[in-house]
């Protein structure tokens, strides 16, 4: 279905700021998505969403098994939850002995599971109902379905929340961020982790960015982000950038894909060696070619990555693929306690 760009109804006020002033960026086709995606940004907070949007029963149906992301391979699932857990939470292991902590889109509760073997105390809340059920049944964790916003009445305190990658997929952000902070205790954590507008791929892949499907309604930079984040009364303690492990190869960076496409089949594969051999060192790269294949392993890889304070791989400089903000929910008596910049850098 084409739709001309003069029947596209001009989207309502901003979510975030409430300034009506977007402008449309981009009009990409995905499959599975009925018409056009539409990309605008508004040209005040610079947050870039997605409209006419899905109704939100239709965007929550889209989380059911065939989702893709719940069928990646369990090493790819422990990459990720490795990655995740040196750059983000071992830096506040020590602040945090023996912490609550909630996973907010825990998907198969890789990440969980590892904490817990770290010694968290842990659960998860998680919208798709298979990826909830296996979480429980592999690693007997405890995870709610639904969303944050469902159950923040009911649950918590928490010591930290994470919510890696689930931002962006939310109807309303600013909604998800109440919720979040509503369940943090005094003092407590929120790590909001999603893929980075700002960032150098995106700058240099446009709309081949692999930060763009059909999935992502909103897209943050790290000032939209803490904005809406110190607006919903959390204080931003640090801000940093990493590229996951699932897109760290530069073999199959969609943005270089017109490099190799081109090519005649035999090439297409010495290009993609070439550009394997050109990928920068890094926790990420060595996580994705060598990935752990178990708990117990990944338990192992924490706990070298954590001794070696030069791996941790994550970057204050805020280019990279994703951008993690960490804010902190306001403690009894004092705000000052600043140190999990200087301990997260
Ligand atoms: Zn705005």
């Amino acid at each position: 279905m084409v739709t001309s760009h003069t029947t596209i109804k001009h989207p309502p006020a901003c979510e975030l700021c409430g300034t009506a002033d977007a402008r449309q960026l981009w009009s990409l086709s995905f499959e599975g998505h009925p018409g056009e995606f539409i990309l605008w940004q508004c040209q005040f907070c610079k947050v870039v969403f997605n409209w006419p949007r899905l109704p939100p029963e239709a965007v929550h149906d889209q989380y059911d098994g065939s989702y893709y992301v719940f069928n990646s391979p369990t090493e790819r699932c422990w990459s990720r939850a490795v990655q995740t857990y040196v750059s983000l939470l071992g830096p506040l292991e020590t602040r945090c002995p023996a912490g609550r902590l909630l996973d907010v889109g825990c998907a198969r509760g890789h990440l969980l599971a590892l904490a817990r073997g770290r010694g968290w105390r842990v659960e998860g809340v998680e919208l798709a109902r298979e990826a909830a059920a296996l979480a429980s049944a592999e690693f007997d964790l405890t995870v709610r379905t639904g969303t944050i916003e469902d159950h923040a009445e009911q649950i918590g305190p928490f010591d930290v929340v994470i919510a890696t990658d689930v931002i962006e997929h939310v109807t309303s952000p600013r909604r998800f961020v109440q919720a979040v902070k509503r369940v943090l205790a005094p003092g407590g954590w929120a790590i909001i982790e999603t893929p980075n507008w700002g960032g150098w791929w995106r700058r240099l892949g446009g709309r081949r960015w692999l930060g763009l499907n059909r999935f992502h309604l909103f897209l943050f930079d790290e000032r939209s982000l803490s904005r809406l984040i110190e607006e919903c009364g959390l204080a931003v303690s640090a801000k940093m950038s990493l590229t996951s492990t699932g897109g760290v190869d530069w073999a199959w960076r969609p943005e270089l894909a017109p490099l190799s496409d081109s090519l005649p089949p035999a090439l297409e594969w010495r290009s993609r060696r070439l550009l394997s051999w050109a990928t920068p060192r890094s926790m990420a790269r060595d996580l994705h070619q060598k990935p752990p294949r178990s708990l117990d392993e990944s338990l192992a890889r924490v706990e070298r990555l954590l001794a070696n304070e030069h791996q941790k791989q994550v970057s204050t400089r805020l280019n990279g693929d994703n951008l993690a903000v960490i804010a902190r929910a306001e403690a009894r008596g004092s705000l000052s306690e600043t140190g999990l910049s200087e301990a997260l850098t």
